[in-house]
């Protein structure tokens, strides 16, 4: 796993900081509607980027933009994550990180030892429809062992799903507002039918209109403090 894309002043990646966003390739999952094909994959088309001139370089700019948003692929993935959470945190950035949730023993021990300033946790669907949603096994219950970890340890978080007709209805997204339930922050993030997606099918798919979004954000107010309509 390596860093391969860079995003060097991102206004929309990390809430209320400008953020340079850094992305790792390779992730363990394979949901249909994920819009980052190439470094799902680990593809050799994208070089990796020089981790030496990338902190070097937000050395320079952390006046500028202060903060970092750790994305991917699915970035815990990597071995090399802790020790450039600890390069980025000694330039004295700020740090959002971006998974899956599949990682909880390294989410764990990067949130106690107080690295993460931020973490933005996809949630795909109902439990009991995880495998089918996000398009390969997956353990569950480490989904969820993250999610306690964000609600007691981290010092700011958000989950967030991705709102794709066809695999979430609003039956789906209120039962996973029920196993969210006391979580401080939810977000909605509108389907974008951008090409490539990674099931190609899934281009042609029209995303809900937004008074749908709106109502079921309305009744997702009964278990989550904030909900939050992205896209
Ligand atoms: S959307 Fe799914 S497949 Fe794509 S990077 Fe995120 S977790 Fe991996």
């Amino acid at each position: 796993m390596q860093i391969k894309g860079v995003e060097w002043v991102s206004w929309v990646d990390y809430p209320g900081q400008i953020c340079t966003t850094v992305f790792y390739d390779g992730c363990n999952l394979r949901c249909p509607f994920c819009h980052n094909a190439l470094l799902v994959w680990e593809s050799t088309a994208l070089p990796p980027v020089d981790q030496a001139e990338l902190l070097k370089k937000l050395g320079e700019r952390r006046e500028l933009v202060p903060a970092v948003c750790i994305s991917g692929g699915e970035p815990t993935l990597s071995s090399g994550l802790p020790d450039l959470v600890m390069n980025l945190k000694s330039l004295g950035l700020k740090i959002k990180l971006d998974t899956n949730g599949t990682r909880p023993k390294l989410l764990k021990k990067l949130l106690a030892d107080g690295l993460l300033d931020y973490v933005a946790m996809d949630i795909k669907s109902p439990w009991d429809k995880y495998r089918q949603v996000v398009g390969t096994k997956v353990d569950v219950k480490a989904v969820q062992t993250s999610v306690k970890l964000l609600t007691t340890m981290a010092p700011a978080y958000e989950f967030r799903t991705t709102v794709v007709p066809g695999l979430l209805n609003e039956t789906d997204l209120l039962v996973m507002g029920q196993e969210l339930a006391g979580a401080s922050k939810y977000v909605l993030q509108q389907f974008r039918p951008v090409k490539p997606l990674l099931d190609p099918d899934l281009e042609q798919q029209q995303p809900f209109p937004k008074e749908f979004l709106q109502a079921v954000a309305a009744k997702l107010h009964n278990y989550v403090a904030e909900i939050e309509i992205r896209g």
